[in-house]
């Protein structure tokens, strides 16, 4: 490759540092090489994003053929499905994820990718901090001020969504998320801090019914394995702790949707709904939250449905993505040559060829013409592959790793295009229960729990925590779950 990285190449600008991958041309514009790391053979892949996609196309590349540099404001991987038992201390924080650094990169940068110039093949990177405590996913990475570029040979896009708040009054302040651990610890944090509250002789009554109301706002996947996770931690731990509160606990999912779980069909979403009914779970349908505000140790949220505040003490957000903001900044800029960015009109996500490749569109009305950018490519919930509509998962996001890296391992294959394959469907709904559908079977209950259970196991990445998480099921089964606030 014309590109190929021979050294890191370090220049001081101010306080921007430019990082380079070309020697020679950047040794012609004065630019001081600081190490030599790599072969001359060997392109420099950079990949922004340690998540799904980003992660498991790091662990797919091989070393031998090219210079892995990962990029992300999270220094590692996380294992989103496991998130909700994480966040009620089914397992520990730990074994849900990966240290991005064990994978041997040639380099990995804590930075969040501010801009691309695809002209100079170049990232522009803004170095992030992280907080040691509660990292919320919704604060977004800390910046420190430190900026940098970084080039590239090939580039792979793969920085996932944020959650969509869609403007609702109060939800960025006071609401939970789930997407990383940082809000698993905050949630867990949260739970045992509104049980203590209530617990305490001077709270009244009115006051404990509102602190132990869970809200969780989203019928989706997520929302509702959150909702069973938090009812077996409060039945099967919390319960023996403080047998006196439990009148006081309530769990509520409120959706706008007039259903749950629209991915499953009717009767696993009706065997669901009616074991919620039996747990205590209250699932409203068609209810819109319009506003949460904060009154001393509680929460009141505005429902448009209902005539008065409901008073609670989480309120749990899992519903819609939305754009991240540099894929945002990068559908709207003019590329020389090149056009604009293809952006999906649903999603707002990038537009790629079935092998991966970033598409635009050049020209104006009546002469437009679809280009490929060359050397750029975008996996994972950033991207919509054309003409397919995969949902944003785990597994379009890893399948679509693990092929990319073939791919680039060998040199692109015209005639090999990416094809999904559809594992299958599952939620855990408390209680030792679950529900599973893939194209060819169903199945529900504790068959499709082992099942949800088996799937979780294989597909953790590393052999570490392939033992851990096991362990720590066995430890919850046998002495509880860990309800230590810290
Ligand atoms: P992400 O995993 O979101 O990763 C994005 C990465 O990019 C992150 O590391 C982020 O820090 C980084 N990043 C962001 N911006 C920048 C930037 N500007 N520069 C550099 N890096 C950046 N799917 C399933 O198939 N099955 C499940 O059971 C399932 N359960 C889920 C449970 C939860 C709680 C959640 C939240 C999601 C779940 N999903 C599940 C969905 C799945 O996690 C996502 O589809 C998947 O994470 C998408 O992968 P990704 O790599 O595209 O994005």
């Amino acid at each position: 490759s014309a590109n190929a990285t021979t050294s890191h190449l370090t220049r001081q600008l101010g306080n921007t540092l430019i990082c380079h991958g070309d020697a020679k041309r950047a040794r012609s514009r004065g630019v001081r090489t600081y190490t030599s790391t790599t072969s001359e053979k060997k392109e420099r892949v950079v990949i922004l994003g340690s998540g799904w996609a980003g992660y498991a196309l790091a662990r797919s590349l091989s070393p031998n053929k090219t210079d892995r540099v990962l990029i992300s404001p999270r220094s590692y991987f996380v294992f989103t499905p496991l998130l909700a038992s994480a966040s009620v201390g089914t397992i520990e924080f730990r074994a849900a994820i990966e240290p991005v650094r064990r994978l041997g990169l040639t380099d990995y940068h804590q930075a969040w990718a501010s801009d691309i110039d695809f002209a100079r093949k170049t990232i522009r990177l803004e170095a992030t901090r992280r907080d040691d405590r509660a990292t919320r996913s919704e604060a977004g990475p800390i910046p420190s001020g430190k900026e940098f570029e970084v080039g590239y040979d090939k580039l792979v896009i793969a920085v996932g969504c944020h959650s969509q708040t869609f403007g609702v009054e109060g939800v960025k302040e006071h609401a939970c998320f789930l997407r990383d651990v940082g809000d698993s610890r905050l949630i867990r944090l949260k739970v045992l801090k509104a049980f203590e509250g209530a617990a305490l002789p001077s709270t009244s009554e009115e006051d404990k019914k509102k602190l132990l109301h869970f809200a969780v706002v989203g019928g989706g996947p997520t929302g509702i394995e959150f909702a069973a996770e938090l009812f077996d931690l409060v039945h099967e731990d919390l319960s023996k702790m403080y047998p006196a509160l439990m009148k006081y606990v309530n769990i509520t999912i409120y959706d706008i949707a007039p259903k749950v779980l629209p991915m499953f069909d009717k009767n696993l979403a009706n065997y669901a709904i009616e074991m919620f009914h039996r747990q205590g779970i209250k699932v409203k349908t068609e209810h819109h939250l319009q506003r949460i505000r904060r009154v001393d140790d509680h929460l009141m949220l505005k429902i448009k449905e209902e005539p008065e505040e409901v008073g609670a003490g989480i309120v749990v957000w899992s519903t819609g993505l939305k754009q991240n903001p540099l894929v945002e900044k990068l559908v709207g800029q003019e590329i020389e040559g090149f056009g604009k960015i293809l952006k999906d009109s649903k999603t707002g996500g990038i537009i790629v060829d079935e092998h991966m490749r970033v598409q635009t569109e050049f020209g104006s009305n009546g002469n437009k013409e679809k280009l490929t950018l060359p050397d750029v490519f975008a996996i994972g919930d950033c991207s919509v592959v054309e003409g397919e509509g995969f949902p944003n998962t785990a597994q379009v996001a890893s399948q679509q790793a693990v092929y990319l890296g073939r791919q680039l391992n060998k040199g692109i294959d015209e005639n090999k295009p990416f094809r999904f394959r559809n594992w299958g469907t599952m939620a855990y709904l408390g209680s030792w229960r679950a529900i599973h559908q893939s194209a060819s079977d169903e199945l529900k209950g504790k068959a499709a729990w082992i099942l949800w259970r088996t799937a979780y196991l294989t597909k953790s990445m590393s052999i570490r925590n392939k033992l851990l998480i096991p362990v720590y099921w066995a430890i919850t089964w046998i002495f509880g779950r860990d309800i230590s606030r810290f």
